[in-house]
């Protein structure tokens, strides 16, 4: 059986999936520092010094946990991805879509793209439903302590992984993510693409995923009912629809998402038709290119029979 066409749905984490930063769930409370300073120092942190806002906030983090003797360690990162609260319906989101797919002919991937913590994600009880998590990260020692930053995901650097993506070059030091790959080659379609965010931080990505022929969707805290930012969004052209970031069966976003993964299934059934007709035409192109050569032959052949009777003699 010939494998399944890949539709890719790309996720931002904080405040798409989770209501909140992943960090105040944990960290931060833990740290007994209202989130607003927290932050703020951080910002500091990065004006003062022209560091990227991720590396300031890294560096904040570990910088306190160590001044109160709080572990730096990986497990503590992942156990506080435990902690982490999400949106309405998002526990049962995957399982449903892949078999919606599945009833549409479509293999459904789900990647992460997010500045927060990958370690605290890979912590969270939907870890399991991703392919692969993109996100800042530390590098740590033999001991598992947090050493230096293996990773710093910003809003702008955010948009490579939609191209390892879609071209099948997953590794994050894999440079070959620059070289150029054929439409047909592709491991995921950019037209098969959805992207799921919430802000001006996923400006780049829901724009680059747009512009190639996918699809972007802004969501917003439906409770919050806070809609600025996705109306924003909608109106700078970054983004196709919004709803809000309600993932249960019915809910607004559940019918978009379906009706466009109904849409790329027509694409791809279209494009197999379209395949299949090329096939044929080309076997056509075949056999009339052949046939005009057996004429020539043929014809050739008159040619020289009549030629080879004006020959006096034996001339094989
Ligand atoms: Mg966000």
């Amino acid at each position: 059986m010939n494998k399944l066409p890949v539709a890719a749905i790309l996720y931002d984490f904080d405040k798409t999936l989770s209501p909140k930063d992943m960090q105040e769930y944990s960290v931060i409370e833990e740290l007994g520092v209202a989130p607003e300073k927290f932050w703020g120092e951080a910002n500091r942190l990065a004006k003062e010094n022209r560091m990227d806002g991720n590396l300031a906030w890294m560096y904040e983090m570990i910088l306190q946990l160590r001044s109160q003797r709080k572990s730096t360690k990986k497990e503590y990162f992942r156990d506080c991805g435990k902690k982490v609260e999400l949106f309405k319906g998002v526990e049962s989101w995957f399982e449903r879509i892949n078999a919606f797919g599945a009833a549409h002919g479509l293999k459904i991937k789900h990647y992460i793209i997010s500045s927060g913590l990958k370690e605290i994600i890979e912590g969270s009880s939907i870890a399991k439903h991703f392919d692969r998590i993109y996100a800042s990260a530390f590098l740590y020692t033999a001991d598992g302590v947090t050493e230096w930053p293996a990773q710093s995901v910003n809003y702008t650097n955010k948009t490579q992984f939609i191209f390892r993506i879609a071209k099948g070059r997953f590794e994050e030091w894999d440079n070959s993510v620059n070289d150029p790959v054929d439409e047909d080659d592709l491991a995921v379609r950019y037209t098969n693409m959805i992207y799921i965010g919430d802000s001006a931080t996923d400006i780049p990505c829901m724009r680059l995923v747009k512009s190639r022929g996918g699809f972007s969707v802004g969501v917003y805290d439906g409770e919050k009912n806070l809609k600025k930012n996705v109306y924003e969004l909608f109106d700078s052209g970054r983004i196709n629809f919004f709803a809000p970031a309600d993932y249960r069966e019915g809910s607004e976003l559940d019918s978009i998402v379906k009706k466009v993964l109904t849409y790329i299934s027509a694409q791809e059934e279209l494009r197999r038709v379209g395949a299949e007709n090329k096939a044929l035409a080309a076997e056509y192109k075949r056999y009339s290119a052949a046939k005009t050569a057996l004429e020539n032959e043929r014809g050739a052949g008159e040619v020289l029979k009549k030629l080879k009777q004006k020959v006096k003699g034996d001339v094989e």
